[in-house]
Order: structure tokens, then C-alpha cells, then sequence
């Protein structure tokens, strides 16, 4: 929906991170656009605002912000560089309910901000999603495309007599068995978002107690961010640590992964490698050596003290 409120076209380009899920870049790619992959920061898996001035070219027609584990982007410079090349931005919020930059929502800086309610998120309903619309130029436009194309909004409100297909659209409407599952999360959305953060913290703090090791480093989650607890990860020096990691957790049935393939180097994605960044440093280095743990409303306190044991112990 966002794709098509922003009227991509062929031959527009949109600048997307490398290190994420396809999603982000399916959607503009869908309609046409090249997509320009851009790096993640070296500190932060998410996108590096730094990177992104220099990929734009008068073709650019939109910035993807990811804000990875749901620790913010730093927004000021993302509406900065948008408002200079006049660019839509969409923030892809997949990871980012209920967590701020600033203050403000994640998802409702840029024009729009693309949420996810997959089963692996911390609200969830199997299969779901919200698109936030924070530019009200788009309203009237954004119901009919999320009404198959019709004007039903508006005679649901009675303010005309009849419906017809005026405009572009698709079927994007959750079943009421899933909306209904999803209500009940979002009743529960503090007690959820308290309990990862809760979890969270306990394993950053048994980490961080711990000596100082040389193998990997802790999540930074900057000033202007809030943490929802979305994902614990470590970021390993070596991909070879990595991997030692997560075949000792899986030795004692523990189940750690890492995260994103860069979109840049996957089969379908490298199609759009040209004149730009080939090479992608940090999203190539945060694929070969990040490492999630366990992380769900149900895990213990001592669950994460045997984690962290475990690895800690597997550090020489
Ligand atoms: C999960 C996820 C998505 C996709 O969500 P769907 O609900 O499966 O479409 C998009 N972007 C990111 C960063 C995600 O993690």
C-alpha cells in the first residue's frame, strides 16, 4: 500500500537497506522501482543514515527506513535528507511497536510506517499487518487502495450511495478471527512490551558482568531510542566465533540464529547491483556474525542464566 500511495514507477529508484527482510524491498520492487541498497550502521544493524545522501540521484523517489530490533534510526537526518531531495519516507516498523525516537512513535515520522503482526513479532496474529498514514494528503487515497480499489469507506459513512472501483487497490483487509486475535494482543501490549524488556536486560546485564571478552559485543541502543525487546543479539568479531556460538547453544537444544541474508548479495536482489556500493560492508559483516537469542514472553530468568553460562563458558 505504501508502494502504491507513493506512485512508484519503472525506473524510479528507492533507496532500501541491505540488511533486512525481503518485504521492504518486495514492495517497491513490485511496482516497478530499482531498488539502491544501502548499508547498515557500523555500531547498529539498522540503516546508516550516513550512507544514504550519496545514493541519491534526481531518480530517487523514496527512502525505506528499517529500525532494526526496534531501536530507532536516527529520523531528524533521514527527514532532513527527504526534505532536500523531496522523498517520500517510509518507515518499515516490522520490529518497531510501541518504540520511540524522540519521543515520537516509530512509524509515525515518515510519511508512512509499514508494521508487522507475523507470529515471529512481539505483537502478533500469524499472519497480519498496519499501515500507518501520517501525511494527510494521503487518507482519502489510502482507503480506497485498502478497499480493493472502491469507495466503500465512504459509503460505510453514508456519505454516498453506492460503491465502484475508482482506483488501484487489493484485497488487504486481516480476516476477523485474526483482527480479533490481534485485539487481544494489542490489550496486552504493555504487559508484553515490559516482559521482553524485562528479559532483555537480564541477559544485557549477565553479559555485561561478565569479564570482558574479545569475541563479541553487545546491542547499542542510542540516546534518541527507546528498546521494545525485540531481539537479543551479539555481534561476534569473527563469523568462525559465531558459529562455535550457536553449535555449542544447539549442543544443550538451544536455539539461536542469525538473522538477514543482505539483500544485495541474494540471488534476486543482486540484480539491482550496479553503479552503486557492490560491496556493503557492515550488512555483510552483520550477516555473517549475528547471533539472536532466545527471546519470548514465556522464557525464565534461569533460561537466560544457562544461556548466558553456556556461552560465556565457550568463549576460549
Ligand atoms: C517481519 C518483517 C517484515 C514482513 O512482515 P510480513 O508481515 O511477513 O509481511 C518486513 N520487514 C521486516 C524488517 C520484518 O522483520
Amino acid at each position: 500500500m505504501a508502494a502504491i500511495l507513493s506512485e512508484i514507477e519503472p525506473g524510479d529508484e528507492v533507496i532500501v537497506p541491505a540488511y533486512t527482510f525481503v518485504s521492504t524491498a518486495n514492495a517497491f520492487a513490485l511496482h516497478g522501482a530499482s531498488i539502491i541498497f544501502a548499508d547498515s550502521r557500523p555500531d547498529h544493524p539498522g540503516l546508516d543514515e550516513e550512507s544514504v545522501e550519496r545514493l541519491v540521484t534526481t531518480r530517487t523517489r523514496a527512502i525505506v527506513v528499517m529500525h532494526y530490533a526496534g531501536v530507532a534510526c536516527d529520523m531528524d537526518k533521514i527527514m532532513a535528507i527527504a526534505h532536500k531531495y523531496n522523498l517520500i519516507v517510509i518507515e518499515d516498523a516490522a520490529h518497531s511497536v510501541n518504540s520511540f525516537y524522540k519521543g515520537k512513535p516509530l512509524g509515525g515520522i515518515g510519511h508512512f510506517g509499514c508494521f508487522s503482526f507475523h507470529e515471529t513479532k512481539n505483537i502478533q496474529c500469524g499472519e497480519g499487518g498496519m499501515l500507518t498514514v501520517n501525511d494527510e494528503r494521503y487518507f482519502q487515497r489510502a482507503e480506497i487502495i485498502w478497499e480493493k480499489g472502491t469507495n466503500r469507506v465512504a459509503f460505510s459513512r453514508g456519505e454516498i450511495n453506492n460503491y465502484q472501483w475508482i482506483d488501484l487497490g487489493s484485497s488487504f483487509l486481516p480476516s476477523e478471527l485474526n483482527a480479533a486475535f490481534l485485539h487481544a494482543q494489542l490489550e496486552n501490549l504493555e504487559a508484553i512490551q515490559l516482559q521482553r524488556t524485562k528479559l532483555w536486560h537480564h541477559y544485557y546485564n549477565l553479559f555485561a558482568g561478565s569479564l570482558p571478552n574479545e569475541n563479541f559485543q553487545l546491542a547499542v541502543v542510542p540516546e534518541f531510542s527507546t528498546n521494545p525487546g525485540h531481539i537479543f543479539y551479539l555481534i561476534f568479531n569473527t563469523a568462525e566465533s559465531m558459529l562455535k556460538c550457536k553449535i555449542a547453544l544447539s549442543e544443550q537444544n538451544i536455539m539461536a540464529i542469525t538473522h538477514y541474508h543482505a539483500l544485495h548479495k541474494s540471488p534476486f536482489g543482486s540484480k539491482y547491483v550496479n553503479r552503486t556500493n557492490p560491496v556493503l560492508m557492515n550488512a555483510e559483516r552483520y550477516e555473517a556474525t549475528l547471533l539472536r537469542l532466545p527471546l519470548y514472553y514465556e522464557l525464565k530468568g534461569s533460561d537466560i542464566e544457562r544461556i548466558v553460562d553456556i556461552i560465556i563458558k565457550h568463549q576460549d
